[in-house]
């Protein structure tokens, strides 16, 4: 089956994508293995999004985009890409279904929560670790959790979780939080939560759910206990390039690096969004750069520019 335009994940990006390349005149087909929205799914609040009411809940713009794909008759395959490769400049795309081929490809995958690779994570995964505060967090009302991490996310589920639960301890590897100052503002207006600064988690013990967590005290030298029900680990995100990989440039990080048009180093693959290597990663920035994608995979397919 001949695509157009192939974008690989539904996310923010990946949808700012596929819309503007419709509204353009080109006919592009999206593949999501899970769900529209991507990231969206675990937001609470999102305020950094202009034009939109300041809160408003992730899940709530992802209808959103749902809804636009569908007025504008977006063709969403959900199926799992499971390998990308060149033939004759056109791609060929394999999933457990069978094998496309396309014109232009859009890489929007995204990336992965972050693991701590500690002992007990694995084992103890959804019985009390978990990395959406926002999914699991209802589950442990009352209780005392711990959040791992000093950025935006992990204040943000440090706030989150508060008014569900009885204590939350923030625990951060060194004496500053990289998060935001209004965040940090926020966090500091909670009574029920507390910092636990310098600190790095050595295991998560528990026999059927976390009970406790050691910890190291990385200026003291020193290894504690503390107990809790449930751990929400918040220490960033991995690009989604793994199966990209041999084909395009991926810096050492594992994001993929593009030009300021979003083409990748095959001239007719771009990258937007959270697997492309970028200065600020935000739902803007994200949205952004799968408009100019899309403009992008116009120019190569019609050979100029689209002009609104
Ligand atoms: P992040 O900004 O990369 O922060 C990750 C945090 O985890 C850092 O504090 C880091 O510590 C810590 N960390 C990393 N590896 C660790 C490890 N192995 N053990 C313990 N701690 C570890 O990630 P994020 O907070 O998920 O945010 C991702 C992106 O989304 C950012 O660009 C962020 O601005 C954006 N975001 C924005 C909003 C918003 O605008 N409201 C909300 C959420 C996320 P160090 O500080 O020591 O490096």
């Amino acid at each position: 089956m001949e695509k157009e335009l192939a974008i690989i994940g539904g996310g923010i990006a990946g949808v700012s994508c596929a819309l503007y390349a419709k509204r353009a005149g080109i006919t592009p087909v999206v593949f999501e293995k899970t769900a529209i929205g991507g990231q969206l799914a675990y937001i609470n609040r999102v305020d950094n999004y202009p034009g939109i009411k300041m809160g408003m809940k992730g899940v709530e713009l992802l209808e959103v985009l749902k809804t636009s794909l569908e007025e504008l008759d977006i063709e969403v395959i959900g199926e799992e890409v499971r390998s990308v490769k060149e033939e004759d400049k056109k791609i060929v795309i394999s999933t457990p279904a069978g094998e496309y081929t396309c014109s232009v490809l859009v890489i929007a995958t995204g990336a992965s929560f972050r693991k701590l690779e500690v002992e007990g994570e694995k084992e103890l995964a959804g019985k009390g670790v978990s990395w959406c505060a926002i999914c699991d967090g209802y589950f442990f009302r009352g209780k005392d959790v711990a959040v791992i991490g000093g950025g935006n996310t992990a204040v943000e589920e440090a706030v989150y979780l508060s008014s569900l639960c009885r204590k939350v301890y923030l625990i951060h590897r060194r004496d500053k939080l990289r998060a935001m100052d209004y965040l940090q503002k926020e966090l500091l207006e909670r009574k029920n939560i507390e910092v636990v600064w310098n600190s790095k988690v050595r295991r998560i013990l528990g026999k059927d759910f976390v009970e406790k967590i050691e910890l190291e005290d990385t200026k003291k030298n020193t290894v504690s206990t503390l107990s809790v029900n449930a751990l929400f680990i918040a220490i960033g995100i991995e690009p989604n390039t793994d199966i990209f990989k041999g084909l395009i440039s991926i810096d050492e990080k594992g994001f993929i690096i593009t030009d300021e048009e979003m083409k990748a180093s095959l001239p007719f693959i771009y990258a937007c969004g959270d697997c492309r290597r970028r200065p600020l990663r935000q739902l803007i920035t994200a949205a952004a750069e799968g408009a100019v994608a899309a403009l992008s995979a116009y120019k190569y397919i019609k050979g100029s520019y689209v002009s609104y």
